[in-house]
Parts: structure tokens; sequence; C-alpha cells
């Protein structure tokens, strides 16, 4: 019988120090294995060099190191990069990096797939496969943050979970690369720079605001009208606007964090001057932003980018109600790397 060894970046810090005391080696070679497989990522125990020889070999002996690997690279001629990495159980997902001219971001997945099927999303249209480690999570970070200190000479300033999958559906492993990003034995990244983007799971949303979290919270609202907004988020038939707003106002006053709001323009469907109204309307019950998102077009997708017309309208709507609000143009599309364009093939 071949039983499979467990992954070593997987195991708690005290799991790993009983692990080397059982082996008469002293515990503390268990923060210095951690600090080998976070701080400086290495994925192979011969690279552990303050490590004896006999301690590497007993690590290679009853682990293994479960890594991610950048196997295609795709550059867009607006200079987004995507990224396809190689996944365990030979699977894909795909990461991107955004540049702009003050900040360097990240795009990330938090699983292979996805459960949820928004009609406008690509990733949606997929089964879920499953969910990511926080290995394979920080891994993406890392890797990516290692590109751009190669090509761009400077690291990733924001990170955001708005690749394939649903965090807030994965959040024991979401939650706990974050810690990892953040923490000083980690890449010691800020949270302030890290958004989590949900569709609106009401009852994560409350428990991310009972854990004082460190990070943004962005919403895909993409209607403020239940009707509509069930029609092209599943979600929506179990987790309501009401529900939503309810979660929200929760999650603000615990946290005194501003959630933004997305809000793809799908022309006819959600860019008129009611829907404008009612998106007003959902704003004006918790301090919040919006940002408008250009749709991408989606293999046999069914709808159309708002025209630029009805984009100004709707902005000026917003602006005239004091609603913060920016236009999020479209970046990577001639790659498939632009929001909600994200779904290889091959998964
Ligand atoms: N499941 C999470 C994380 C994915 S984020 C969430 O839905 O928030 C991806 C973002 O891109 C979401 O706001 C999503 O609604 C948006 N998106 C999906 N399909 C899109 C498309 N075709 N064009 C533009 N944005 C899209």
């Amino acid at each position: 019988m071949i039983v499979s060894k467990p992954d070593i970046r997987e195991i708690t810090t005290k799991a790993l120090e009983d692990f080397f005391i059982k082996h008469n080696a002293p515990k503390f070679r268990a923060s210095q294995v951690k600090e080998w497989l976070w701080k400086h990522r290495k994925i192979n125990f011969n690279e552990m060099t303050n490590l004896s020889i006999h301690d590497r070999n007993l690590l290679h002996e009853h682990f293994i190191i479960n890594s991610l690997k950048i196997i295609k690279k795709q550059i867009s001629v607006d200079g987004t990069i995507k990224f396809l990495f190689f996944v365990n159980e030979n699977r894909f997902i795909e990461g991107v990096i955004i540049p702009q001219f003050d900040r360097l971001t990240a795009c990330i997945s938090s699983q292979v797939g996805c459960s949820l099927s928004c009609t406008f999303c690509a990733t949606g249209k997929l089964k879920l496969y499953k969910n990511l480690s926080s290995g394979e999570i920080y891994d993406q970070v890392f890797l990516l943050n290692e590109y751009a200190l190669k090509y761009f000479n400077r690291p990733i300033s924001n990170i955001v979970y708005m690749g394939m999958g649903e965090p807030l559906l994965n959040i024991k492993n979401v939650l706990k690369s974050i810690k990892l990003i953040t923490s000083k034995n980690g890449m010691g990244m800020s949270g302030k720079r890290i958004t989590v983007s949900t569709v609106g799971i009401t009852k994560m949303i409350k428990k991310i605001a009972d854990i004082n979290p460190n990070f943004n919270l962005a919403i895909s609202l993409h209607s403020a009208n239940d009707i509509k907004r069930s029609e092209i988020m599943e979600i929506n038939k179990t987790n309501n606007l009401k529900k939503l707003s309810q979660a929200l106002l929760y999650f603000y006053e615990k946290t005194k964090i501003k959630p933004t709001y997305e809000y793809v323009l799908l022309s006819g469907i959600n860019d008129s001057i009611d829907d404008a109204k009612e998106l007003v309307n959902f704003c004006k019950k918790i301090p919040s932003k919006v940002n408008l998102i250009e749709y991408n077009q989606v293999e046999d997708g069914a709808y159309e980018k708002s025209t630029e017309e009805a984009t100004g309208l709707f902005i000026s709507f917003l602006e005239k109600h004091n609603i913060l609000v920016k236009l999020r143009r479209s970046r990577g599309e001639d790659i498939a790397a632009a929001c909600g364009q994200l779904a290889i093939q091959n998964t």
C-alpha cells in the first residue's frame, strides 16, 4: 500500500515541533524549517542549509512540499501579464499582474474553478474542482512578486483575491494565506493592500467581521434589485440584498472598513438610471465605495458592455448623489486576463 506523505506546509508549527522532539532533535528546528518554507519559499529540503544532512533526510523521508509552478506567461498589449500555474493533481489556475503607474497589482485565485455560476463570468462556467491550500494561494503571491522584482524592479504593491473561485467559500485557507502574506515570517506585506472579493456570502462576511480583519472587502454587487440580481447571480437567491446589507452593516460597525461594491455594467441589463437609483439607495445604507467595471467579453457570453454614453450617465448620477465612484477600465482583455475571463480550457 502506498501511503502518501503529508505536505509539510500544511502542518502546524506545534505538530512539527512534536515531530522533531519525537526524533530526538531540538524543537526550535520547527521554526527554522517554517522560515525556509515561507520566508524563503524553499521547496526542496536540501536547500535548508542550516539543518544537518541527517535532519534534511529525516524531513524528506516523512514529508513532501507541495508547491505551484508557473508553466506559461502571456503578455497583453497593455502590459498586463497572465500566468498559468500548475497545481497538484493535474489542475491549473491563473493569476495576473496588472501594472499601473503607481502600483503593481497581483490578482490571485482561491479555488480551482468555481461553484457559483454567475452568468457573465467565464470562471462561473467551470465546475468547482478544489479549494486551493493556503500554501498554493501564498505561492501565487510569492512567485508573482519574484517575477515583479526581476522584471519591474519593484515588488507587488497590492493583492486582490479576484482571480478564479470564491474566497469566502474557502475561507479557512484564504485567511491562513493572508496571515502568511502579512506575517514577518512570510512576506511581511501590509493587509491594507489586500482586497478579498466576494459574491456576498453573508454568513462568512459576519465571521470575518468577528476576527478583526486587517484587509479590505469588496462585494460583487452588479445589481441592487433582487429580481435582477438573482437572474445574473445565483447566490442572491439564498443571500439576498437585505441579508447582504445587514451583514455589511455588521461588518462596517465592527471593523470600520468601508466595503467596495463592484458593479459590472451590462448593456440594457443593469445600466439604466433606474438601476443607478437603486444602487444609490443601496450605497446609502453603509459607508462604501463603488468600482464600476467594464464588462469583458466571455465566450458564448450573452452580454455586451455598456455604451460610453450609458456609462457616463450612470457615473454622473452616482456622483450627483455623492457616491464615491471609480470606473475600472478593462485590462488584459486581449489575452483573456481581464476580470471574469479566467477559465483555462484544461482545468
Ligand atoms: N468570486 C469572487 C471573486 C472573483 S472576483 C467575486 O465574485 O467577487 C472577479 C470579479 O470580476 C468580480 O467582481 C466579478 O463579478 C467580475 N467579473 C466577472 N465576470 C466579469 C466579466 N465578464 N467582465 C467584467 N467583470 C467580471
